[in-house]
């Protein structure tokens, strides 16, 4: 059966060490550790699954037991598994150390993140073809994340690109197949700047009024820009004529009141999520399925965690009805 959602992205191992404060260079300090899945590609794709949507995850593992474990948490979760094991390449992993004040330093050693390879990606080309919706990011090399994003969008699919962590910059390629581009203030900042020589700075984005944002989203030529504003909800964009139900260009969603504990993960929850609602209810208005990912990203920063922390549909459903 094909998939309603596939997510081609990264999965790592999270290794992580909470201590009273970051140790400075070259000083110990004792602290808890606790290991868990991650990768925003995983991520989303949990989200996506625990929603509801049946997903498919396309990325590379390492043959190594990290490799092994991820198998192992997709069956768990439910996630179909199309995987290249590239040979002597280590399964991704990221080094957390978090204080008591939830600033963090992290490392990441991508392994086989990085090697995804062009041609694994075209020999799922039927798998994205099938899906309604694509959905990618930033996590595992480019030339795999515009293969994704051209196969789908030449099928008439939804695509949807995350571009984090957007250090790497989002080629002109990937954005000219993206239907729907979905950062957060310091990415839409970096992304707009690398397109039409900005700047503007992150925290910038805040102080804008809908219209003028409206305006910088025009910029990038993609048919519907959603910036993620963390507590603040969202804010949508559309090119006219791409009002995917919608009665207005651009609107802001605001932010639900939660209780939030650890916002980690919380733009994969809105991007699962957001990919889940399309794919499982196509002829509802967009603005729709951003209220949902809105809500499932808030409802997600009450638990710690990234993968582990997604809430399943009926623990959505009992808070949101
Ligand atoms: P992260 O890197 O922490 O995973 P992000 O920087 O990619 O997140 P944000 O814009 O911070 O993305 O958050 C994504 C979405 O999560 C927001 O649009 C909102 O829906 C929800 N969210 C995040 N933080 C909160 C919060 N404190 N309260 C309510 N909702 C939140």
């Amino acid at each position: 059966m094909s998939a309603q959602v596939a997510v081609v992205g990264s999965y790592n191992q999270d290794h992580v060490w909470v201590a009273d404060r970051l140790p400075a260079p070259g000083e110990t300090r004792l602290g808890r550790y606790h290991t868990g899945p991650g990768g925003k590609g995983f991520n989303q794709a949990v989200a996506a699954a625990r929603l509801g949507a049946q997903t498919l995850f396309i990325g590379a593992l390492g043959e190594d037991p990290a490799g092994e474990h991820a198998m192992d948490l997709a069956r768990e979760y439910h996630l179909a598994m199309r995987v290249q094991r590239p040979p002597g390449e280590a399964t991704g992993s990221a080094a957390v150390i978090v204080d008591g004040q939830g600033r963090n330093q992290i490392v990441v050693a991508p392994g086989a993140n990085a090697v995804l390879s062009e041609r694994f990606v075209r020999g799922q080309a039927e798998q994205l073809r099938a899906a309604h919706v694509v959905l990618t990011q930033l996590e595992v090399n480019t030339a795999a994340v515009e293969t994704a994003l051209a196969l789908a969008r030449s099928a008439g699919r939804i695509t949807i690109l995350n571009p984090a962590p957007v250090d790497a910059g989002v080629s002109a390629i990937a954005l000219s197949d993206t239907d729907i581009l979905t950062p957060n203030e310091t990415e839409f900042a970096a992304v707009l700047a690398a397109q039409r020589g900005g700047p503007v700075a992150g925290e910038g984005v805040a102080t804008l009024g809908d219209d003028e944002l409206h305006a910088l989203c025009r910029r990038l030529g993609v048919p519907t820009v959603v910036v993620t504003l963390g507590a603040r909800g969202c804010f949508v964009s559309h090119a006219d004529g791409q009002l995917r139900g919608d009665e207005a260009t651009h609107y802001r969603i605001a932010g639900e009141a939660v209780e939030a504990i650890d916002t980690t993960g919380a733009g994969d929850a809105f991007n699962g999520a957001l990919a889940a609602a399309l794919a499982l209810h196509p002829g509802r208005p967009f603005a729709d399925a951003v209220r949902l990912a809105n809500r499932y990203a808030a409802l997600s920063t009450e638990r710690p965690g990234a993968a582990l922390a997604m809430p399943t549909r009926a623990e959505f459903q009992a808070r949101y009805g």
